[in-house]
């Protein structure tokens, strides 16, 4: 008989279609096919990991489920000749917590061409901290430079920015050069976002109206992770040839806008995924992590919750309460 080890669980009732949630205890022989298995170290609580565990959103589209789209840990057995047993690993996104068992137990078994090596110069729990949403972040700024958007051409606003991806992206533009404009909904997160590396806080109440098509040219580029009027607004505030990468919808998934930034402006609306993005942007993007991230403000952002609190911070992450990232260490 196998072993138990600790796993959260999400289940669903089919015949009242509801969900549960329990810190519960299952083994090797529960989880899911793959070529690897990995003892997880580390963890982490995304948005998508919110939506999971509140089920405000059916992000999980199999039953039971282990939710966790990150993981952090080392290779325990490997038929994949990329990796041995010992290997330190990372693992973001590819429908793992979704509809493969992912990080929020002590082990994982995956398909190892979801696994990178864990990056050199990042810890597991420094990676965990990063997360998807720091991930995400670098794979937005990367996808800015490589429209050309450069410091010179004037400011970048971030959208969202005292959450898990505004945080990343305030840090990694500021770590860069560019002038870094943090649009929130919490002024009491003023000295955090400068200590991140923010010049300016908007009230992210300036974004909230339906105003004309186009307004003042505010922005050269823009990274936007709350989506629905915010983003139509600043779409609108764009300067000639602005960029906005957009990876969120924290306000909405809606977008209320129309062409006018487009075809008068040149504005590029970019969109940015992290979960099916492919192995070299992946790697660029972590690598990018590791060479320029200030370590002073990641331990700024990085905070801390364990698998049984889990249900209680879900719902404050959604509502827009949790600062910057929140890491699970995993006995
Ligand atoms: P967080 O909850 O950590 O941050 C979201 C932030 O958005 C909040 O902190 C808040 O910032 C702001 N916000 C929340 N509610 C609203 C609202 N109603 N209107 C305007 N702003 C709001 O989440 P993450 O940073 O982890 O993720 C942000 C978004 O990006 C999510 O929608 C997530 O699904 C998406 N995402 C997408 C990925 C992809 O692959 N495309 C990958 C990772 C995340 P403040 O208080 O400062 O205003």
């Amino acid at each position: 008989m196998s072993q138990t080890f600790p796993a959260v669980l999400i289940e669903r009732d089919e015949t009242t279609k509801t969900q549960s949630v329990r810190l519960s205890e299952i083994t090797l022989d529960d989880l899911m096919a793959g070529d690897v298995t990995v003892r997880v170290r580390h963890t982490t609580m995304n948005y998508k990991d919110a939506l999971a565990i509140t089920g405000a959103s059916p992000v999980v589209r199999r039953f039971p489920m282990v939710p966790g789209i990150d993981f952090a840990g080392e290779v325990v057995t490997s038929d994949n000749p990329g990796f041995v047993a010992g290997d330190a690993v990372i693992l973001n996104g590819w429908g793992v917590g979704e509809v493969h068992m992912g990080g929020y137990a002590r082990f994982a078994r995956v398909r190892g061409d979801w696994l990178l090596k864990q990056p050199a110069g990042l810890s597991g729990r420094d990676c965990m901290a990063i997360g998807t949403a720091g991930y995400t972040a670098a794979l937005c700024v990367q996808r800015l430079m490589a429209l050309g958007a450069k410091p010179e051409a004037g400011t970048v606003l971030v959208t969202g920015a005292s959450g898990g991806v505004g945080s990343f992206a305030v840090t990694l533009l500021s770590a860069l050069g560019y002038r870094v404009a943090a649009s929130t909904g919490r002024p009491g997160e003023a000295g955090y976002l400068k200590a991140l590396g923010a010049a300016e806080i908007i009230d992210r109440a300036e974004f909230a109206a339906r105003g004309r098509p186009l307004g003042k040219e505010r922005f050269a580029a823009a990274v936007d992770s709350v989506g629905g009027q915010a983003l139509a607004t600043v779409l609108g505030q764009m300067a000639y040839g602005g960029v906005v990468a957009a990876c969120g919808l924290a306000e909405s998934f809606e977008l209320p806008t129309s062409v006018m930034p487009f075809i008068l402006r040149g504005v590029t609306l970019a969109g940015v995924d992290s979960v099916m993005a492919p192995r070299p942007l992946r790697e660029a993007a972590w690598a990018l992590l590791a060479e320029r991230l200030d370590r002073a403000a990641l331990d700024r952002i990085t905070g801390q919750t364990s698998l049984d609190q889990v249900t209680d911070v879900a719902p404050q992450l959604l509502a827009g309460k949790v600062r910057g990232r929140l890491v699970i260490d995993i006995d």
